[in-house]
């Protein structure tokens, strides 16, 4: 797709707080993003004029996507649950990631994690923006091969996957997939002896928010055992993988998995094999992605020969800023301090148990703002600290753990009724089901 071809108005859309609970409506406005017909040539894409241009007229639009939503409600005659939650999805947001991604890291193919939010039209644009899919379970292969991606785009990366949804790769024909694991490679032996086979190692991921090498990965001590079980087997193994761990805030992780991915190739000639992929995994922040990728481009040119395919798992970099989320205060308690000075506690109709998971799975803390108070829209007011208050925010459940933000500030006095936002929210999505 040109740039060109995109230069059209890509709709905003406001989709239900969530797909899998049934909390909200689903509602669509007819709103749009920045038409993206100009891309600059500056070697910062992300950070230049134009695109902040666009960033800000995407706010526009993502502001009135919100207030239009909002002033359709009846409050006193609207069905249960006619206030609650919604997210705004600003799809440009994703596009103009995607053309950071291509620009920072031209040869590193993106396989998009659909763990980390997968919305429908999230999938539906990244398949027409060509990239691949990282798919962890038989639900997520579906998805995407029932929006006709071919299955040479899907890598099935679980390094532990249930023996039927083996099964299930090799009959649709998905046949990259990462092990980790001797018994892994027992399972695929006997169910899909042809799949092409990614070994997924550990990384030292002591520095990210989510620890995945406490889970998956084969220590490097144990690679070669398995590579010897695998030629044995007579399994074929095509590559290596990695993941540095969800928030990643050490663009050197990247470089040392890059070298330990080489010992790894090395270590598989010895057994006969000739690997051709590179896996280099999801980690990518928003915030220090340029600084991830002006190490990591280097590294694996300085690595691995142009003959190796290197592929990515992005999940939450193309997804996380790009979803806005607009809740109800529905009810409001005053607490007092042995001073006598007044905060509040705010009790929203979303939280942790819902679209705020985030903040007990994956270490998020989602910073509360007002969208509405009483009849003002508030949305990317400048900071003021004229009259802060404090807050504590909770969410719906009778459960004390359903707390959102334990202690924050805000420049009004909020009250029942009001609407608060929190931008960043697309990376927490309840996944599909496993
Ligand atoms: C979750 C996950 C990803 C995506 O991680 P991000 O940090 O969101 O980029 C990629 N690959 C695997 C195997 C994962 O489990």
């Amino acid at each position: 797709m040109s740039p060109q071809e995109t230069a059209v108005w890509t709709p905003v859309e406001t989709t239900p707080a969530t797909q899998q609970q049934p909390l909200c409506p689903q509602v669509m406005a007819p709103s749009a993003i920045s038409p993206l017909a100009y891309i600059s040539t500056a070697t910062n894409y992300y950070n230049d004029a134009a695109t902040e241009t666009k960033r800000a007229f995407a706010k526009t639009l993502i502001a009135n996507a919100l207030q239009e939503r909002i002033n359709s409600i009846d409050y006193d005659k609207c069905e249960p649950g006619g206030e609650d939650a919604f997210f705004v999805a600003d799809l440009g947001e994703i596009y103009r990631q995607h053309m950071r991604w291509k620009r920072n890291l031209p040869r590193v193919e993106a396989f998009y994690a659909v763990k980390c939010n997968p919305n429908m039209t999230v999938l539906r644009l990244l398949a027409a923006l060509g990239t691949g899919f990282d798919c962890a379970s038989k639900t997520e292969i579906q998805t995407v091969l029932d929006m006709g991606v071919s299955p040479s785009r899907i890598v099935y990366a679980h390094p532990c996957k249930t023996s039927s949804y083996i099964r299930y790769a090799s009959q649709v024909d998905v046949q990259m997939m990462t092990f980790d694991n001797a018994e892994e490679l027992i399972k695929i032996h006997k169910f899909f002896p042809n799949a092409k086979l990614i070994l997924r190692i550990l990384t030292d991921d002591s520095k990210s928010l989510c620890r995945l090498s406490l889970k998956y990965g084969a220590p490097l001590k144990t690679t070669r055992s398995l590579l010897e079980l695998a030629s044995r087997l007579g399994l074929n193994i095509i590559g290596v993988s990695f993941h540095v761990g969800s928030g990643s805030y050490d663009p050197t992780a990247f470089v040392r998995s890059v070298e330990d991915a080489r010992r790894v190739f090395d270590e598989a000639t010895e057994f006969g094999y000739d690997l051709k992929l590179l896996d280099v995994g999801g980690g990518y922040g928003p915030d220090n992605f340029e600084s991830v990728a002006s190490l990591l481009g280097p590294a694996l040119d300085k690595h691995f020969p142009p003959s190796v395919r290197v592929i990515a798992e992005p999940g939450r970099y193309y997804v996380a800023t790009a979803f806005t989320i607009a809740t109800h205060v529905i009810a409001r308690r005053t607490v007092k301090n042995d001073d006598g000075v007044a905060s509040y506690m705010l009790y929203l109709n979303d939280g942790v148990y819902g679209n705020f998971s985030g903040k007990l799975f994956d270490h998020q803390n989602p910073v509360a703002k007002i969208l509405k108070h009483r009849d003002e829209y508030l949305y990317d007011s400048p900071e003021s600290d004229a009259r802060l208050i404090k807050y504590s925010v909770w969410g719906p459940t009778c459960d004390s753990l359903d707390c959102i933000d334990d202690n924050c500030y805000l420049p009004e006095k909020v009250d029942v009724g009001d609407w608060l936002y929190f931008t960043d929210m697309g990376g927490q999505f309840s996944p599909l089901p496993f």
